[in-house]
Parts: structure tokens; sequence; C-alpha cells
């Protein structure tokens, strides 16, 4: 546990949360600042920052989570579909640094977007560029 991690103080009880799913290993709580209606984050209940930190087995238990809830979110606030979603590192926008999955619900006109837009301008890269890359890719798991 990180003493100055709101995530952390939820999972402990010592942070209010409105708790929707706990198991021994997650909690899912609604996010305090909505995107919107049901928006829920999923996160672990050890405190990790970043999804490479995780184990693999608490990486499926989150993913496990997500895909137990993202129906009943759905269901919950009446959406027609959920952007679910970790912005992972400083870099990539996440401001808490304790894992955490977003499930967003998403309605027909809700003025959103998809998720492609989150990383600026798109590069223009050759077949070879594609093809190094992959190959680095593979080089490095
Ligand atoms: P991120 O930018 O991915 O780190 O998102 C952090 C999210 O955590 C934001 O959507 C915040 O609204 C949410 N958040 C921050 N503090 C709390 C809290 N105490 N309870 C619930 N959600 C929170
Ligand atoms: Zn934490």
């Amino acid at each position: 546990m990180s003493s100055d991690c709101p995530f952390c103080g939820i999972v402990a009880g010592e942070i209010p949360g409105r708790i929707v799913h706990e198991t021994d290993t997650v909690t899912a709580f609604l996010d305090a600042n909505p995107l919107a209606p049901g928006h829920t984050l999923v996160v672990p209940n050890d405190h990790y920052e970043r999804l490479d930190d995780l184990s693999e087995e608490l990486a499926r238990d989150i993913f496990a989570a997500l895909h137990q809830l993202t129906p009943a979110v759905e269901s919950a606030v009446d959406a027609d579909g959920t952007t679910v979603a970790f912005n992972n590192g400083s870099t990539a926008g996440q401001e808490v640094p304790h894992v955490h999955g977003h499930a967003i619900p998403r309605f027909a006109d809700d003025g959103g977007a998809p998720i492609h837009v989150v990383a600026g301008d798109r590069p223009d890269l050759t077949d070879d560029e594609l093809d190094r890359t992959a190959a680095d890719i593979r080089d490095a798991r």
C-alpha cells in the first residue's frame, strides 16, 4: 500500500468509494469525477504503478473484472457501448499512479470520440518501417 495513494485508500476502506465489485485481488468503484454516468475504475488491490509492473495473473484478474463488469455497467445506465482503456504512464495521461482500467459508458450522440483520437497526429510510416517495428516488438517480448 502507498500511503498517499487514493486508490490504496479506497481498497483499504480509508477513503470513501462507491465500490461495485471486490475480489481478493481487484476492486472496482465509480470514478469520482465521471466522464459519463456509470464511469467505473478497476484496480489491483495492491499498489502497482504501470501495467508492466503487474504479474500476468493479476493482469488477467483485472481484465476478467472488466469483462464481467462492462455489461453490468452498460445495463445499469442503459448505455449503447463502452470505451475500455488504461492511461499507462504519465505521458499517456495517467494521473493516479496506481494501475486502473476505465470502463466509460458510451451513448449515441454523446459528443465523444473513438480511442483513435488519443495519440495526436498520425505518423506516415512506410511498409519497411512497419515491418521493422513489428520485428522490434517481437524481439522485445
Ligand atoms: P487517470 O488520468 O487515468 O489517472 O484517471 C484517474 C481517474 O481517477 C480520474 O478519472 C479521476 O476522476 C479518478 N479519481 C481520482 N481520485 C478518485 C477517488 N478518490 N475516487 C474515485 N475516482 C477518483
Ligand atoms: Zn495505490
